[in-house]
């Protein structure tokens, strides 16, 4: 199998640490508000990598922190605790914003299909496990205290650019003109490990340490984590793109610093949904959620089939048209494999060979639209049965999760909706005379799959 590797910038045989057995970081959720459909895209692109690499024959134990403190409003520790600005607006405390954004977390990955990893830890609940980490830092010359605060200094680290591929200075345009510099650094890009009160006076989720009453930094918490559930090495780390920079790099420098020794291979990263303004981001006002697609009339598989049909490392530019184009290749999809019937005898050849070219496709990249023409050449290959067709449908769909074998009446409830939507828009229209804008309609829907038939006195419509 090969995947790209953020760290060699090139397309790199996957090979684990110990046979058969994957150990997998995936960094979560900071949980000061909901989840936009953009992190969501990261969250399906490591689910679809997790199952593939089940798919392929490996165990695959994956860690996941969800961040309820210590993550700052700017990646360079400046600005208030992300999660602090979220209890201050909604008049809650930190924990009461952690449980409740949590759980709209896992509620909106479970909507997805994305499977809920194994081990899911709070960054709260293992201060002891950073303490130690800063306490061997400090000791072995890696981290300074100025201040009241300890930080990492970078200068120890001679490969601290490597992950990011830019030297210090590329790095420095990105961030002058927008961070207020913390004037305690010795170096712009040398990271909090842990901060006391001298820092932030109202802090409320605070723990007694060596250097005084405080809180851990962010990246701290992710090597922190993967170490206590997954032992000194890992095999794969992921995230989004913008995590390179300085979070992955960071948790690079003082996990290597801490156990003397390299710490993972393989990093994976996927690229960001954007919309028409840029970035989607959870910082900037409005975010489009699950639950605002869903009030939209779209089922949130109908997002997850928009997602697999670009590649991960690709930028993907969301608007309402594309998904809906999505949606509707999605339901014709659906109703391909509804009407196929377990008839004939199942052809054991034929199955093997289209799983080696899934297999393929996982293993080229993560190829997720050529996992999905496979599923279709399967559909249209007249010399399967149906009862092999279903059979490699299933099986597909442990990677796809895309619930292809399952009778959705929610889905052909929502296309219900949206074309008798369509259909009224369509007759005032008419009645408005506006003959254009109603054809425009009528060919919209078919290019949606959907024929509209007119009778004296009212409209219908079919599938094609
Ligand atoms: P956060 O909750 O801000 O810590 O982000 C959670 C995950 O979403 C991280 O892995 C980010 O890299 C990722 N992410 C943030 N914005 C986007 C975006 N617009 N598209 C895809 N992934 C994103
Ligand atoms: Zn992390």
């Amino acid at each position: 199998m090969k995947f790209y590797n953020t760290l060699t910038k090139s397309v790199d045989e996957f090979v684990p640490n110990e046979k058969g057995i994957v150990k997998m970081y995936t960094c979560g959720p900071t949980v000061y508000y909901y989840a936009h459909i953009g992190n969501l895209r990261t969250y399906i692109f490591e689910d679809i990598l997790q199952k593939g690499l089940e798919y392929c024959g490996y165990q695959v134990k994956r860690v996941m922190n969800i961040t309820d403190v210590g993550h700052m409003t700017s990646d360079a520790d400046t600005g208030e605790d992300k999660m602090e600005k979220g209890a201050k607006r909604e008049g809650k405390t930190v924990e009461e914003i952690a449980d409740f954004y949590t759980k709209a977390f896992f509620q909106d990955l479970e909507k997805l299909n994305v499977k809920k990893p194994k081990i899911v830890e709070k960054a709260s609940a293992h201060i002891d496990q950073y303490v130690k980490m800063v306490e061997k830092l400090l000791k072995d010359g890696y981290a300074y205290i100025s201040n009241g605060n300890v930080y990492f200094d970078i200068s120890k680290i001679p490969n601290y650019y490597q992950l990011s591929g830019k030297v210090a200075e590329e790095l420095m345009i990105g961030v002058r003109d927008t961070v207020e510099h913390d004037t305690a650094k010795r170096n712009p890009f040398d990271f909090g490990l842990w901060f006391t009160l001298s820092k932030f006076e109202n802090q409320a989720m605070k723990w007694d340490s060596p250097w005084g009453v405080g809180y851990p930094g962010w990246h701290i918490e992710c090597s922190g984590i993967a170490s206590l559930y997954l032992g000194e090495y890992l095999d794969i780390h992921c995230g989004g793109v913008d995590n390179i920079f300085p979070h992955h790099s960071n948790e690079i420098a003082q996990s290597e610093a801490y156990f003397g020794h390299k710490w993972c291979n393989f990093w994976m990263h996927g690229e960001h949904l954007n919309d028409a303004k840029g970035k989607m981001s959870k910082s900037n006002g409005e975010i489009l959620t699950v639950s605002a697609l869903e009030k939209q009339g779209f089922s949130p598989l109908s997002y997850r089939y928009f997602c697999l049909g670009s590649h991960y490392r690709k930028q993907l530019l969301f608007s309402e048209e594309s998904l809906n184009i999505a949606a509707s290749s999605y339901r014709k999809l659906k109703s391909k494999v509804e009407s196929i019937g377990e008839e004939g005898a199942y052809q054991e050849d034929f199955a093997l060979s289209y799983q080696e070219k899934f297999k393929d496709a996982i293993g080229n990249d993560l190829n997720t639209s050529m996992m999905l023409t496979i599923l279709y050449d399967v559909i249209k290959d007249e010399k399967l049965t149906g009862t092999t067709k279903l059979f490699l449908i299933r099986s597909f769909d442990t990677v796809l999760s895309l619930d292809l074998l399952k009778k959705e009446e929610k889905v052909v409830h929502e296309l219900d909706c949206f074309v008798q939507e369509k259909i009224k828009e369509r007759a005032l229209a008419k009645e408005n005379k506006d003959y254009q804008k109603a054809d425009l309609i009528r060919d919209e829907l078919l290019a949606l799959g959907i024929r509209l038939k007119d009778s004296k006195d009212q409209t219908t419509y079919e599938r094609l």
